[in-house]
């Protein structure tokens, strides 16, 4: 049994049971403060840092304005250098065409570099259901998926767990997948990251088939690019004589020229270090080095209906660096499981529903909900996406594909009975006296029926005991 976010309830419901848990929020705290001040020290120390972030965002706005012209670039590079390239329309498709490599090789396991795309197609479950064992091979995830876990962060999968929990997971489950955890395992890193490299050696040094997923990849080579920091994806990436990277369409770079920025943008963005301890990069098949065989899969699974989406579109500029998520007062307080996919914080908030649309499930429609709009994920987001902006477009969209539902909510009660007010001068005069009288009668704790919802958390103005033209009689006679 693997967990999944499938059946989550709306963000409101799963974020009061994230706040609930006090351990999650102090771990979750220390954290994110942590990796956000870390980031503030080295974003500081570069000059031209707002020049970076603007060139960032041009270079993936004119990519995806040509999105095609690349891809097809990017194809033909790939194939020249002796790698196939697969195209996928959804997760199904991408997960049967790794399952069959897989099954070509009689592969019963695969390696996994960190991927957050493998993780949004399903991979694990899917091949898992054709008898093929993937294994994580990054520290956080192997904790995610020894613990029969949920990830709840782009960069740091197992934010949610301390020292002591991870020492427990090891002890309690990693017998069960390969090379036990020493007896005598302690809750120190040194000891816990020495514990799951013992673990996974034996895995990489057997596996035939790896797979991994691809930061960037340049299209007038053919060149794919991942980035980590522990050395398990350069592992996963040499050493199996197969290699499969499942790639989402927004990932092409025209050169690598323009990678050069986002190399600088990336890792303090994401682990605030100046440069990230591995960069591997890969072009097809080199004779006699590494993988033989290279598979290439160009994923779509909702990207089209985001780039169809005017507002929504900068979506697709994201480079999963996880900086609006360390920042945001939302994240910080429910944690990632509350978003209900693999995309938590407010980059979730956006991206899930530009994937999968919005008007058919409860869940992905509170999303875009899930923000206070404070702006923190603008401010610091290194291809400026202005998620505010996408939350309200959302919003609407929301509201817009509700309209006609059976039962009409209150809000849009609410808006019809002021739009009739504001319609006709009589009408308008009638409601101000209305509020006048209720303005003598209530106070600011008074809530009205069904308004408990909003009065809850804010002052309700009180409204004036007189209109302004009644007022204008009165005085100017
Ligand atoms: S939206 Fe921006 S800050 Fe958030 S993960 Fe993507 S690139 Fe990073």
């Amino acid at each position: 049994m693997t967990a999944t976010f499938v059946g989550m309830p709306a963000f409101p419901e799963a974020a009061r049971t994230a706040l609930a848990d006090t351990q999650l929020r102090h771990n979750l705290a220390h954290a994110t403060t942590t990796i956000r001040d870390k980031r503030a020290r080295v974003v500081a120390e570069v000059a031209d840092w707002e020049d970076l972030r603007v060139a960032g965002a041009a270079i993936k706005d004119a990519t995806l304005a040509d999105l095609e012209h690349h891809l097809v670039q990017l194809e033909a590079a790939i194939t020249a250098a002796g790698g196939t390239v697969h195209w996928a329309r959804d997760a199904a498709e991408a997960n049967r065409i790794v399952a069959d490599i897989a099954k070509a090789h009689d592969a019963d396991e695969v390696v996994k570099v960190k991927s957050m795309v493998t993780q949004e197609i399903g991979l694990n479950e899917a091949l898992a259901a054709e008898g093929i064992a993937a294994w994580e091979t990054d520290l956080a995830e192997l904790i995610v998926q020894l613990g029969d876990d949920l990830p709840s962060h782009i960069l740091v999968p197992a934010i949610h767990r301390n020292r002591a929990e991870i020492r427990q997971i090891f002890r309690e489950h990693m017998a069960a997948a390969g090379r036990p955890a020493p007896d005598d395992l302690t809750d120190d890193p040194a000891e816990l990251a020495g514990a799951a490299r013992l673990h996974l050696r034996e895995k990489f040094l057997r596996a035939k088939v790896a797979v991994s997923g691809a930061n960037f990849a340049v299209a007038e080579t053919g060149t794919l690019v991942v980035v980590e920091s522990e050395g398990n994806g350069r592992m996963c990436l040499t050493l199996p004589e197969v290699l499969v990277s499942v790639v989402g369409i927004e990932k092409v770079l025209p050169t690598w020229q323009d990678l050069d920025v986002f190399l600088r943008l990336l890792p303090r963005s994401s682990t605030g270090e100046r440069m990230n301890p591995y960069t591997s990069m890969w072009t097809g098949v080199t004779p006699g080095d590494g993988p033989q065989e290279i598979h290439v899969v160009l994923l779509d699974n909702g990207r089209t209906n985001a780039l169809a989406d005017e507002v929504g579109r900068q979506a697709l500029r994201c480079i999963r660096c996880s900086a609006c998520l360390n920042v945001c007062p939302v994240y910080e307080r429910v944690g990632g499981h509350a978003y209900g996919s693999v995309y938590p914080g407010p980059i979730g908030a956006i991206l899930n529903p530009l994937l999968h649309g919005v008007g058919s499930d409860p869940q992905t429609d509170s999303l875009p909900y899930a923000s206070s709009l404070c702006g923190a994920c603008f401010e610091v987001c290194p291809v400026r996406i202005d998620i505010p902006e996408v939350l309200v477009d959302l919003r609407a969209q929301v509201v817009d594909a509700h309209r006609g539902d059976r039962r009409p909510k209150a809000e849009s009660l609410a808006m019809k009975a002021t739009g009739a007010a504001f319609g006709s001068a009589r009408r308008l005069a009638l409601g101000e006296k209305v509020a006048g009288l209720a303005g003598r009668m209530l106070n600011r704790e008074s809530r009205p029926p069904g308004g408990s919802a909003w009065t809850g958390a804010r002052d309700l103005p009180v409204p004036a005991r007189e209109s302004f033209r009644s007022w204008w009689k009165r005085t100017q006679r």
